[in-house]
């Protein structure tokens, strides 16, 4: 049995999580966190992952899994990448994001429309060397926003594949392609080896 704090505050996140790792990982137990959150000020995916699961392994003395996470648009150089969360201004404001979003890119015609969604995923062990590990879900910006699920830039994402957006998609079915799906596959070995160790 290893107990694992996942650095997250995000309710649908956490659902998120033990949707895609339950059963994969034998003798996990993922445990909620709610300490102080840090300042995420690094310059990228894997440096912010790395500085919420160290902030989580020091305030609970356990393994810690972080995740940071963020849509990037090609013709926009990569933005908003991990400005996504508090592109608008302030931090988690959705449809302000995405309507500004939208807005920039009104006069960018279809090919040229291509973006990813991109979740990368730190693991911070107390005897090891942190384990970094990235998702990516290739798609498009649409033109308006389409779909009640999901959170965030989902009703404005089109996934290769289909013309129908990530808000249009069962959970189940963005489950089996998403960025974080993705990310969370390639930290099972890691984990596996943590829970065989312990
Ligand atoms: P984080 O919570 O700091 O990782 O910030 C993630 C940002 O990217 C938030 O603005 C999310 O809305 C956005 N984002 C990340 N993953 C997704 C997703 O699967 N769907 C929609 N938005 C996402």
């Amino acid at each position: 049995m290893v107990r694992v704090v996942l650095a997250t505050h995000n309710a649908h996140k956490a659902r998120e999580f033990q949707q895609l790792l339950g059963g994969e990982v034998p003798g996990l137990e993922i445990v909620a966190y709610d300490g102080p959150e840090p300042v995420e000020d690094g310059v990228s995916f894997a440096e912010n992952a790395l500085i919420k699961a160290r902030a989580a392994a020091a305030h609970t003395g356990l393994p810690a899994l972080a995740d940071d996470s963020g849509i990037c648009v090609d013709v926009m150089g990569g933005a908003p990448g991990i400005f996504s969360a508090r592109w608008a201004g302030s931090h988690g404001d959705a449809s302000a994001n995405l309507r500004l979003l939208l807005d920039q890119l009104a006069d960018v015609p279809e090919p040229n429309r291509s973006a990813h969604f991109t979740a990368t995923l730190a693991l911070l062990t107390p005897d090891g060397e942190p384990t970094v590990v990235e998702g990516v879900w290739q798609g498009s910006i649409a033109r308006e926003p389409r779909g009640e699920n999901g959170h965030g830039y989902d009703p404005i994402f089109v996934p290769d594949g289909g013309d129908r957006t990530a808000a249009q998609l069962t959970a189940e079915q963005k489950n089996a392609e998403s960025h974080r799906a993705r990310a969370l596959t390639a930290i099972i070995p890691a984990l596996r080896e943590l829970a065989a160790r312990s």
